[in-house]
Formats: C-alpha cells, sequence, structure tokens
C-alpha cells in the first residue's frame, strides 16, 4: 500500500495543510449541512425534528492494531461505529466531526487513506463531514468521531422502554467479528514469531470483512419505516449480545429469556469457531463490534417480520425476577451475565 510510494511528512504541510486537504475532499450531501468544514463552527438546519448526537473515541493499540488493520479500513470503520449509534436510536445520521491526535510517524500519505476510507463511509450513508480538530500525539492514533443524526420525535427509540412479553429480535448474524479478530490476532502472533511466513486469511472473507469493515444497519432503520414497525426497545450491538439484552432488561425494569438455538450465526463464523475451538454462542454473546441492531417488538407486530430473511426472533421480555436466562440446545438455562467488552477491565 503506502510501502513503496515516497512519503511526506506531516510537517511538511503543517495543520492549516493538513485541514486545507481535507476540506478539499469533501462533498456535502445533506440539506441540513449550512456550513461545513471552514469556519469557527459547522451551521446545521433541522426543521421540526429532534437531534440525535453521539460520540466515540479509538486510541490506537486499544481499539485498534495497525498491525493489521489497513488505514482505510479503520476510517471506515470509526465512522461506522457512530452511525450505528444513530441508528439505534431509530434515526438517520446526517453530519460527522473528526478529530484527530496524530504523531509524526503518520505521513501525509497515511492521514489521506484514513480519510478515503472515513470519506467511502460517508459517501455510501449520505454523511457530511463539517468538521474537526486536528493536534499531534506523543505516541499513537486516536481518532475521535462525532456523529449527529435526526429523527420525528415520535419515532425516537430508547433502550428503557421494552414491555413483558415483547419479542427479542436480531438483525443478521452475530460472533463474526470477534471470530475475525481472533483470526488476525492468531497470524499476528505467527507473524510476530517468524515474520517471514505469510499471514493464512483465505477463505475467511466474510468474518475479516465483519471485523475490519463493519457496516451500520440504516438499511433496517430505512425498513422498519416502511413497514410502520417502531421497535419498543434498541440498541446496537458493540459489546455482545449478553451486555446488550441486559443493558434493555435493567434499563426497561424486565428479564429476559434467549434461545441458543434461534442465535443467528453465519456459515463462516462457525467454520472458525471449530478451527479456533471456541464456542460460537461465546462469541455471539460476549464477543462484540457485529454492530447489528437488537430490539424489542409488540408481539402482535411480528405478523410485519416474520418473512423476512434480516430479522429472527430469538426470545422473549420476561419478568425482573426471570433474571436473564440463556435456554441451551442441550435444554439446560444458564444466567446471562455480562461479560462484553468493558473499557476498563480490558486495558492493563
Ligand atoms: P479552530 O482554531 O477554530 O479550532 P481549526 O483550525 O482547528 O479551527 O479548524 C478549522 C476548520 O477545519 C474548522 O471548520 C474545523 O472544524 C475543521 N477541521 C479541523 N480539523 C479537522 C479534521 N481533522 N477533519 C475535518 N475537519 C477539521
Ligand atoms: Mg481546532
Amino acid at each position: 500500500m503506502l510501502d513503496n510510494k515516497k512519503l511526506t511528512p506531516l510537517s511538511a504541510i503543517g495543520e492549516f495543510g493538513l485541514i486545507k486537504r481535507i476540506q478539499e475532499k469533501v462533498t456535502i450531501q445533506q440539506i441540513s449541512t449550512h456550513k461545513a468544514i471552514g469556519d469557527d463552527a459547522a451551521v446545521l438546519e433541522f426543521i421540526g425534528k429532534q437531534i440525535l448526537l453521539t460520540t466515540d473515541m479509538l486510541t490506537e493499540n486499544v481499539h485498534f492494531n495497525l498491525m493489521y488493520t489497513p488505514l482505510k479500513h479503520l476510517g471506515y470503520k470509526s465512522v461506522i461505529v457512530n452511525l450505528s449509534d444513530i441508528c439505534a436510536m431509530n434515526g438517520t445520521p446526517s453530519q460527522i466531526t473528526v478529530s484527530l491526535a496524530v504523531s509524526n510517524r503518520f505521513s501525509v500519505e497515511a492521514i489521506d487513506e484514513l480519510y478515503e476510507g472515513i470519506l467511502l463511509a460517508c459517501e455510501n450513508y449520505g454523511v457530511d463531514l463539517v468538521g474537526g480538530d486536528t493536534t499531534s500525539s506523543q505516541s499513537g492514533l486516536i481518532i475521535s468521531i462525532t456523529a449527529i443524526g435526526h429523527a420525528n420525535a415520535d419515532d425516537v427509540v430508547y433502550r428503557n422502554s421494552a414491555q413483558k412479553g415483547d419479542l427479542v429480535c436480531v438483525t443478521g448474524d452475530l460472533g463474526a467479528a470477534y471470530m475475525g479478530l481472533q483470526l488476525l490476532e492468531r497470524e499476528k502472533e505467527i507473524y510476530k514469531a517468524n515474520p517471514g511466513i505469510q499471514p493464512d486469511l483465505q477463505g475467511n472473507d466474510y468474518i475479516l470483512k465483519r471485523q475490519l469493515k463493519p457496516e451500520a444497519r440504516l438499511d433496517i432503520v430505512e425498513l422498519m419505516h416502511s413497514l410502520k414497525l417502531k421497535p419498543t426497545a434498541m440498541i446496537d450491538i458493540s459489546d455482545g449480545l449478553s451486555s446488550e439484552i441486559m443493558h434493555i432488561g435493567l434499563d426497561s425494569g424486565l428479564g429476559a429469556k434467549i434461545y441458543e438455538a434461534k442465535i443467528p450465526i453465519a456459515e463462516e463464523t462457525l467454520k472458525m469457531a471449530v478451527e479456533l475451538n471456541i464456542d460460537p454462542t461465546i462469541s455471539a454473546m460476549s464477543g462484540g463490534e457485529d454492530y447489528e441492531l437488537l430490539f424489542t417488538i409488540r408481539p402482535e407486530d411480528y405478523e410485519k417480520i416474520k418473512n423476512l430473511p434480516d430479522f429472527t426472533v430469538i426470545g422473549t421480555m420476561t419478568d425482573v425476577s426471570d433474571g436473564f436466562k440463556l435456554l441451551t440446545r442441550d435444554g439446560s438455562t444458564v444466567q446471562i451475565t455480562s461479560q462484553g467488552y468493558n473499557a476498563f477491565l480490558e486495558q492493563s
């Protein structure tokens, strides 16, 4: 990728040069964007909408590893994780800001690659890059993205409004991103021990894509809108099914019952689970980074979704006294505990 080209140090163009370079690549797509990059603040105008705002910070070697993450993918994913949060409110994302802390170890071309990914995500989701901040860092790369979205007040879906008896639904399939990460980690260790060996990633495109280039389920938000289906509660799966169902349950004052056999898991995920000797249910429950939507619907809305391949009913919301239960394939019941990614537990 960058290896064979002559690289330009960031100091050659400076902060303002870099901002200008970014500004020149931006095309505006939203009518709500009145003024984007170039003044002291962006100016947005939304008429009759509630504004959704979310932000996420990603730190090198904590949230991403540049040994196996191409910068373009990193840029794309950094945007997606934020757009996914807007989707989880049943909203439409419209603008982002991007703030970078970057060390002089990065070249102009490296930042160009990062922005290629950022702007590709913007293009794919119809979102405008309207500002940010650029600063230096002593060592690694830090990316902080804020996404802005909107929804009609009546359409916004919160985590705390599920009702007892509601069906628990999930989109797509789970556990693949975690399995992709395990594969990349395995190949990284092999490479570190013997740099002559080429990584063996063949035939695992799906799980790698789920880890390196995830998507936000804006298509589902739009589909539900056209079906006139409003979930009673919703969250995106960034930390794993266990932790997300517990967020909905605890915030709504309920318990939940999930059927292991119903959890959608892709063929490719199952195959890698066997190869790496990891229980695929654990990767779905605790792996995270799938960026699918987990939501609850009233039982009478089941008719609207029952034939849609992207939706799977995996359980029901129960009384708070029932707690959080996983009914396993062999007929036993296990307590669900929140073992998803925890920002402080995982750091040493
Ligand atoms: P200020 O001194 O007011 O903070 P800056 O010089 O940091 O202004 O930024 C100038 C303009 O460029 C602003 O519109 C800001 O939002 C935008 N900007 C700065 N850094 C970035 C970046 N990394 N990506 C996108 N826009 C940026
Ligand atoms: Mg600034």
